[in-house]
């Protein structure tokens, strides 16, 4: 069996208990060291065969995988954050799928909650914002010409960037376009759940500099939106005027 599992955002206690379990079996581990903590390895037993994606090309990656499946053997993928975002298994997959090569996905903690975890906020406030834009500035990798940051921050939503503080000047400024004032709430989180974990906080007037003063260029969530600062209603879910399912609401 071939398991891709989401290893957290790095610290390693926030693999899923699935997850942790898959790689206590794992024959072979192949893990993408670029952003994958190295105490996930601490969990294999012993004669594992480890193998750092970072240093391998897809056809590697691959050939490991199907050798170890001819071999009858236990593979587990670890990816950072949820596999699902910014993981490029889907290239993974499907050849293992033409090949008939049973596989599992087991999700895991993306980035963009552990930061929006880090700084204590919620995305999703009543009357504020209740929708979060997952995106990335075009890199070696090109974003769709529909899915311009300008465009997309017009809808004044939460946003969560990935992959992009390294461009940080030129995402702030499609950012101030879109959201249409420069005063709407930025925190930079670097590396959350790691020791080396810093937050940032400003507006898209001044994030900039206090990203460039940390020199913070990679690993971050760049998270924009009213909902890092602002007033807001309170839910209907705990009004305690509202009925649910569970609950009947006080009579006023
Ligand atoms: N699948 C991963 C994302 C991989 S793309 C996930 O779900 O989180 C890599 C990008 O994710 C980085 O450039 C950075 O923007 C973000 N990232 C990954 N780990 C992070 C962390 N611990 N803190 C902040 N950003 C992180």
């Amino acid at each position: 069996m071939i398991t891709f599992v989401g290893a957290g955002p790095g610290d390693p206690d926030l693999i899923t208990i699935k997850g942790r379990k898959a790689l206590e079996k794992a024959d072979i581990i192949i893990y993408a060291g670029s952003l994958v903590s190295p105490e996930h390895l601490a969990h294999a037993k012993e004669g594992c065969e480890i193998y750092n994606s970072a240093k391998m090309h897809l056809d590697e990656v691959l050939d490991v995988m199907v050798e170890g499946h001819r071999a009858g053997k236990e593979i587990v993928r670890l990816h950072t954050g949820d596999p699902s975002i910014y993981g490029a298994i889907q290239e993974q997959m499907d050849p293992l799928e033409k090949l008939g090569i049973e596989f599992e996905v087991i999700p895991g903690v993306s980035s963009f909650v552990a930061a929006a975890a880090a700084i204590k906020k919620e995305f999703t406030l009543p009357n504020v914002s209740q929708t979060v834009i997952l995106t990335r500035v075009k890199g070696r990798t090109g974003v769709p010409e529909s899915e311009n940051l300008e465009s997309l921050a017009a809808h004044g939503a939460s946003m969560a960037l990935f992959l992009s503080v390294g461009h940080i000047e030129k995402v702030i400024e499609s950012l101030i376009k879109g959201y249409g004032r420069d005063d709407v709430p930025v925190a930079v989180v670097y590396r959350a759940t790691w020791k080396d974990e810093k937050k940032i906080f400003g507006t898209l007037k001044d994030i900039c500099q206090k990203v460039q003063d940390e020199n913070i260029i990679k690993q971050a969530q760049i998270l924009v939106g009213d909902f890092i600062d602002t007033d807001y209603e309170l839910s209907k879910l705990y009004d305690k005027y509202f009925t649910t399912e569970y609950r009947e609401g006080i009579k006023r």
